[in-house]
């Protein structure tokens, strides 16, 4: 797939085209390249630390390196240092070696002035921008030789151990009757139930 349709799908994905997923992309891009690996479809092979944090903005990031690298939510091999930075460190858990990548404020002054962050400064959602707008201020980063948007470490070794591996099996709980994973089930008396409906803290 050609790195700009790559792109244009995580937009889909994130909802809105914006810079911070789409520098997203490009870090995560990098970071596959880097290492010589590939976007993963299993939780066993990368996993990717996020520097992001919460409740700022340019969260955003975060989606386009997930789209990139396979690295998700949903298969638990993406987390969060929470430092509210624009970076990433890619970990291929096989070869035990990892890259750093992270934003830089090159062409940062450009994206901040653009119309389009303009009108979020003034409070308007990004979905209520024209797309030519954001696609002004994507294509400032996107365009951009990559030495001036990002920052590419070394490849350093990462030791990462055993995978526990995922436990498998779900069960309904005995007072709601949802289906929940196995290993979340709290025993009550003799019988066994959903967290909230054990009482039980996590
Ligand atoms: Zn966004
Ligand atoms: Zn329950």
């Amino acid at each position: 797939m050609e790195d700009k349709e790559i792109l244009l799908k995580a937009f889909e994905f994130h909802g809105h085209i914006c810079w911070a997923s789409a520098i997203g992309v490009r870090a995560g891009l990098t970071a596959l390249r880097k290492l010589g690996v590939r976007r993963t479809g299993s939780s066993g092979e990368l996993h990717c630390i996020v520097e992001i944090g919460e409740n700022h903005g340019a969260q955003c990031f975060i989606d386009g390196v997930q789209y990139t690298t396979g690295c998700t939510l949903g298969k638990g091999n993406i987390s969060k240092s929470g430092w509210g930075k624009l970076a990433i460190t890619l970990i291929d858990k096989k070869k035990e070696r990892a890259v750093r990548v992270s934003y830089k404020p090159g062409r940062h002054k450009m994206v901040a002035e653009s119309s389009f962050m303009k009108k979020r400064g003034m409070g308007i959602p990004p979905t209520q921008i024209a797309p030519e707008e954001a696609w002004e201020m994507v294509n400032m980063l996107w365009d951009a030789p990559e030495s001036e948007v990002l920052t590419v470490g070394d490849i350093i070794s990462y030791d990462w151990g055993d995978d526990f591996g995922e436990i498998m099996g779900l069960k309904a709980c005995d007072s709601c009757g949802e289906m929940v994973s196995k290993v979340y089930l709290r025993v009550v008396g003799d019988k066994s139930m959903c967290i909230p409906c054990s009482g039980y803290g996590r």
